[in-house]
């Protein structure tokens, strides 16, 4: 089959690589009908993320059609069906109590000793995202294996387009668990640092859990856009003062919850991977967590910071006296998908998500090189990327309204 696979810092390549199998009784294998590039991707394409080895193939926003069973697989052929990032037993000690990302059974023997030694307690497993998660190949490919298939993937019912519902593999859940650890109550002020997919999602979210204004934060004008279209206040950080703005706009109390949906890629910190390189990393990673430094000293006194946003290692110049002297609750953590992803799919179907008009090309999956590089270097224009291994290369849609731009 054909798959898109890491090769190194800013090298992807398509390959012709084995077809997976069944090796568990638990698994399914999925034909992929359609596959998103995520931003966390864009830490593995900079070589952020430890544990990567050539060849691994990437992915974790996916979902298909299955096309074959193991023995104890609840699945059955010819289901569509999206599968959740997090690879969850369903069984643990983490899984019984829906905290389902730290599931302590899917991240295999072979792996789980590193992500213990950098963490403290290893990892639960994830698709496509290197050896510390698992080593599990990525669904940017025609074909996945699909481990614990009867707990994770959400059959789709009939008369939902892939676009409508995909993105339950992970930023709608992540978007919908930011708001939900941001504890918001009627009326709240939320403040969102991101614009990306997760941060739009987290604003509609936040939205539906009753807050009264959302404001975001971003500098991108097409996300910009797309988070006022989605309800949300803006402000352009290379034109205010953030935390000036923010005072002024709630009476100088600030937000009641803050979310950071930056995470450490934009001005994220260095991942400290290899443990003997932490005090040369951390002497160039001073300015890189601005977006939640400036988050913790923006919320109100006695307020809420959840942290969506994706980080690796060590802080340099974390403001905890601030955090804990305005008592802040601090909520963090990967998404715990099983746990949302039915109630999301009602409440898609119930019209309450705008799933689609952040999808901002479709392409195929010969094409995915070249759109690694435009969703690294051009993240005004290029908001979401759906690949399709059905579609021929060279075959890119691009939104009609950034056509027209
Ligand atoms: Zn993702
Ligand atoms: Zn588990």
């Amino acid at each position: 089959m054909r798959a898109v696979t890491w090769q190194g810092r800013h090298k992807i390549s398509v390959e012709t690589v084995p077809d997976p199998e069944i090796v568990n009784p638990r698994d399914a294998i999925i034909r992929v009908t359609s596959t998103a590039i995520c931003g966390s991707d864009l830490h593995l394409y900079d070589g952020y993320i430890p544990g990567m080895r050539a060849g691994d193939i990437v992915g974790h926003e996916f979902m298909g059609e299955v096309v074959e069973t193991g023995a104890s697989s609840t699945l059955h052929r010819g289901q569509r069906v999206v599968v959740p990032f997090t690879i969850s037993c369903g069984q643990c000690f983490f899984c019984e109590k829906q905290q389902y990302s730290a599931c302590d059974n899917s991240n295999p023997s072979e792996t789980r000793d590193v992500s213990e030694l950098m963490m403290g307690h290893a990892m639960g497993g994830a698709f496509g995202y290197a050896h510390l998660t698992g080593g599990y190949a990525g669904g940017q490919a025609e074909y996945v294996r699909i481990p614990y298939s009867d707990v994770g993937p959400v059959v789709i019912p009939d008369g939902l387009a892939d676009d409508d519902v995909l993105f339950l593999s992970d930023i709608l859940p992540t978007g919908w668990q930011a708001a939900v650890n941001a504890d918001i109550e009627p009326g709240d002020t939320v403040a969102v640092w991101g614009c990306g997919p997760v941060g739009l999602f987290t604003i509609q979210s936040a939205l539906l859990l009753g807050a009264g204004r959302v404001i975001a934060i971003d500098h991108f004008p097409t996300r910009l856009a797309l988070a006022k279209k989605y309800g949300a206040e803006i402000l352009d950080y290379t034109k205010v003062d953030v935390r000036e703005a923010l005072a002024e706009m709630t009476g100088g109390i600030g937000p009641d919850a803050c979310i950071d949906c930056v995470g450490m890629e934009s001005h994220g910190f260095t991942v400290d991977n290899i443990l003997d390189q932490v005090k040369v990393k951390l002497l160039s990673s001073t300015e890189r967590i601005h977006a939640l430094r400036q988050a913790i000293l923006a919320c109100r006194k006695g307020g809420r910071l959840s942290i969506p946003g994706v980080y690796g290692g060590f802080a340099d110049k974390f403001p905890l006296g601030e955090l804990m002297e305005k008592g802040l609750t601090v909520k963090s953590g990967q998404t715990h998908v099983q746990r949302y992803s039915g109630e999301l799919l009602d409440m898609i179907q119930a019209g309450k998500f705008d799933t689609v008009s952040l999808i901002s090309h479709h392409a195929s999956l010969e094409d995915a090189a070249d759109m690694y590089r435009h969703w690294h270097d051009e993240q005004d224009l290029y908001t979401k990327i759906v690949l399709k291994p059905g579609l021929k290369k060279g075959d890119i849609s691009a939104r009609q309204e950034l056509q027209h731009a």
